[in-house]
């Protein structure tokens, strides 16, 4: 196995990163090359920085409309159960 990375082929595996799991050897090569190159860690960091505000704005409007269906849903199923009971 090849340890060593170009930054470009770093680069690409970082991203690569972001939307699928990496295989095992690649998880390796990128570890190794992170420990050697400054540019690729910062722009690793980056990268995940960017993603994870992303994914927590969508967790949370995920989450709002999930409380919003609930509320929903409950005054909905008190009704009925009112309604029956009348
Ligand atoms: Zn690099």
């Amino acid at each position: 196995m090849k340890l060593m990375l170009t930054c470009k082929q770093a680069s690409q595996i970082i991203s690569q990163s972001l939307d699928t799991p990496l295989s095992w050897s690649d998880r390796m090569k990128l570890k190794f090359h992170l420990f050697i190159c400054d540019a690729c860690t910062h722009f690793n960091q980056q990268l995940r920085l960017i993603k994870n505000a992303i994914q927590r704005m969508k967790l949370e409007t995920e989450n709002d409309d999930t409380i919003q269906l609930t509320v929903d849903a409950k005054a909905r199923i008190n009704q009925a159960i009112d309604s029956n009971q009348h």
